[in-house]
């Protein structure tokens, strides 16, 4: 997204097309399953690790600097004034040259909707930490701004369902994709990054990487970090952002040294839904929209792999907006550099298509005679 093309309101000039993978063979049954249950597992361990996680090292909790969080101003607004719109994009400073190249979406045809408040660009140089149930040093949000960010898809039915309700409401939000279920669903993914949402990435398989660590050595996480930044990227078919969220907030110390080092920014909780235990939309809606004015303001942790969720959504936007709440939208200032190692490992898993170097598929194939 370039910032301008946003403010002029020219969004849709640069939509780009979703292109499918054809999903060939999978043995889904039997992963699809496994990671079902580890999400129960690692859903029920998000909680009990909120508090007893350990305290960030200092790499991931650099000193405050002022550019690290930038502002973009006159994000998408529904039914902004021409005049406005003109103005905003005059006064906008240029796009930097390292600027994330970031796919745009339709602009907004409702006129009632929620929007985007604020875009706030984040320099994730040094790997810094956001969201206050782990990490102190940044709060960008002011009051009554919230973030919307969505773990663990892409997943069948739901993700779409996430994207639906976010569309109508003209609102954009991050997604946290697992490595293993952008490989199962790279069309939905695709279908994320072309709204303009940010993708980061949630590791390859949801492992706890406490355990990892504890089990396997700092190179077993980090491969799980490594492989599902691969995948997410591979699959999205897009640049991703540096942007990192530890399955069940369990959080190694070297770890974070190491996203530290890889410049990827980690991001915690301000208020988390809970959406893997409540079963019921209205209870989850009117528990989530409690927590939220309690705390007022903050990065809400939801989950687009819960059906609960897709089903909630609506309600929770529209209870968000009666009750004062902004929508901030945040995009990284450079795109995710993946390793070469990985983006190989997850070509060689077994079953997977062979990806023809995100090429549009149009490229790849074209109708001679019909
Ligand atoms: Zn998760």
């Amino acid at each position: 997204m370039k910032r301008a093309a946003v403010v002029g309101g020219a969004i849709a000039l640069a939509i780009c097309a979703v292109y499918g993978i054809v999903q060939a063979g999978w043995s889904l049954s039997a992963s699809l399953t496994g990671t079902a249950k580890t999400e129960q597992t690692a859903s029920a361990g998000t909680a009990q690790s909120a508090s007893a996680a350990p305290s960030p090292s200092p790499a991931a909790a650099p000193l405050p600097r002022p550019d690290l969080i930038a502002e973009a101003t006159g994000s998408i607004r529904p039914a902004a004034p021409l005049a406005t719109s003109a103005t905003a994009a005059a006064a906008a400073p240029p796009p930097a040259p390292t600027a994330a190249p970031r796919l745009a979406a339709p602009a907004c045809a409702n006129r009632n909707a929620l929007g985007v408040a604020r875009t706030i660009e984040i320099d994730t140089a040094g790997g810094p930490g956001f969201g206050s149930q782990h990490f102190k040093t940044y709060d960008f949000l002011r009051d009554h701004e919230v973030v919307l960010t969505f773990d663990d898809g892409p997943w069948l039915g739901h993700t779409p369902a996430v994207l639906k309700a976010l569309a109508d409401q003209c609102v954009r939000a991050t997604f946290f994709s697992i490595g293993k279920h952008a490989t199962f669903y790279p069309d939905i993914l695709r279908q994320v990054a072309a709204a303009g949402h940010t993708i980061g990435s949630h590791t390859w398989s949801h492992a706890d990487l406490l355990a990892t660590v504890k089990k396997g050595g700092p190179d077993a996480a980090k491969e799980e970090i490594e492989k599902g930044a691969s995948a997410v990227r591979m699959m999205a078919g897009a640049p991703i952002a540096p942007f990192f969220r530890f399955p069940d907030l369990r959080h190694p110390p070297e770890m974070l040294t190491y996203l530290g080092e890889r410049n990827i920014a980690s991001f915690s909780t301000d208020v988390d839904s809970w959406d893997f235990k409540i079963k019921k939309p209205e209870e989850l809606t009117r528990s989530l929209i409690a927590k939220v004015q309690k705390a007022g303001k903050g990065i809400i942790l939801m989950h687009d792999f819960q059906k609960v969720t897709s089903i909630a959504l609506p309600q929770i936007l529209d209870q968000l907006q009666k009750n004062g709440f902004k929508v901030v939208h945040m995009v990284p200032k450079g795109t995710l550099a993946t390793l070469p190692q990985f983006d190989e490992a997850v070509r060689n898993e077994n079953k997977l298509p062979t990806l023809a170097g995100n090429k549009p598929a149009e490229g790849v194939i074209r109708t001679i005679s019909e």
